[in-house]
């Protein structure tokens, strides 16, 4: 077994600077907050137990937002700057404490997954290590006037980056004396390490795990996280139950009134499972038969809307988000029509999608075949699903 390893997000600060009214870390991105990358590539990340998130009292609301249905701690406030923002996510994690733990800014929301683990396999074998890069630029030393006053030799220089990850209660300590000093100054965790007296290994960062600051950074990412959810898949799913006793159906994840109900291992929600097998297919991630096996006395009864939450989860770990959905329903009856709204709101709210990304329609068979004899119910759903490109 690996050590424990746990992330601290540092998300206070007020980062107004590019523009668009929020803190940079919640403004969106494609379709999402740009922390709820970080979030979300650390909860799902295999070597990470626990993620502390700190972030500012005035963004609460945004926060919850952005974390939704991610398995996270709760999250605590910051402080007046980064450092004590960073000592107050290490304070609570002190209550669990880890054997190392990352420290990542809520504005790089493109590290991937290989950047974490090899900032997990760095600092076991140093205790401290930070992503680096060598510089590109020729760098130059300027005078008051901003005239060239000489050229630095940029070979010994590195460009670093985010997550830092250290030996827990090293850190935790190195923090507690700063504080104690009184010095608050210190802009990264390495710096503050250093002047602890903790040696500090680099490993390769990566060029793409670009820091968010000014509205021009946000252009450049807006491409950036579209072209990097190029790989677009689409999945259909189809299924059918029959008409049995009772006085009600489940579709959609609604709770129909009718005469007659469906019949099923679960609550045969016809809708749903169309849905999922659409999701799943998307992703050539098997059926919903496979991963709820009508045979499971588990799944007796159950309600589909976590067969449904289940299909979603398996995108997000993949990095990837389901773009839209899109469902019909075939039956003579119950009509569909005035629930359909309803259906629609249901459906996004258990995927975590807005409303204009999920279509319900409905027809009949005009009376022909099992349908139109009202001997039960068929749904086709169709899934379009982005993932991260990678081959
Ligand atoms: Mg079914």
């Amino acid at each position: 077994m690996g050590p424990s390893v746990a992330a601290v997000v540092v998300a206070a600060g007020r980062g107004l600077r590019a523009g668009g009214g929020l803190p940079k870390q919640y403004r969106d991105l494609a379709g999402e907050p740009v922390i709820r990358s970080s979030l979300a590539l650390f909860s799902w990340h295999g070597q990470i137990g626990q993620v502390q998130a700190v972030i500012h009292g005035d963004d609460r609301g945004s926060y919850d937002a952005a974390a939704k249905g991610l398995r996270l701690l709760p999250p605590v406030l910051g402080g007046a700057s980064r450092q004590a923002s960073v000592r107050a996510g290490l304070e609570a994690l002190n209550a669990r404490p880890p054997d190392i733990v990352l420290v990542h800014d809520a504005a790089r929301p493109f590290c991937s997954a290989e950047l974490v683990s090899r900032a997990i396999s760095a600092c076991s074998e140093t205790g401290a290590a930070i992503p680096a890069l060598e510089v590109t630029d020729t760098i130059k030393r300027v005078d008051a006037m901003g005239h060239v006053a000489g050229t630095v030799d940029r070979a010994p220089l590195r460009a670093v980056q985010t997550p830092q990850a250290f030996n827990f209660a090293a850190l935790l300590d190195a923090h507690r004396r700063a504080a104690k000093d009184g010095r608050e100054d210190f802009t990264d965790d390495a710096a503050l390490a250093e002047w602890a007296g903790i040696k500090v290994a680099t490993f390769a960062g990566e060029t793409g795990n670009m820091k968010l600051t000014t509205d021009e950074d946000f252009g450049k990412a807006e491409g950036r996280r579209m072209a990097s959810l190029a790989d677009l898949r689409l999945g259909n799913g189809y299924d059918v139950h029959a008409f049995g006793d009772g006085d009600h159906v489940w579709l959609g994840g609604l709770k129909i009134p009718h005469d007659r109900g469906l019949t099923g291992h679960s609550d045969a929600d016809v809708a749903l499972h169309a849905i999922v097998d659409a999701i799943l297919g998307a992703i050539a991630d098997g059926d919903i038969g496979k991963h709820f096996s009508p045979n499971d006395p588990r799944w007796r009864g159950a309600s589909s809307d976590q067969f449904l939450k289940f299909a979603v989860e398996r995108v997000t770990k993949r990095g990837g988000k389901i773009a839209n959905l899109d469902l019909t329903i075939v039956c003579e009856e119950p009509r569909i029509g005035p629930h359909r709204d309803a259906m629609r709101k249901q459906i996004a709210e258990i995927a975590e999608m807005s409303i204009d990304r999920v279509a319900v329609k409905a027809t009949t068979s005009e009376q022909l075949g099992f349908t139109g004899r009202r001997e039960g119910i068929v749904a086709m759903a169709t899934a379009t699903v982005r993932l991260p490109w990678s081959w």
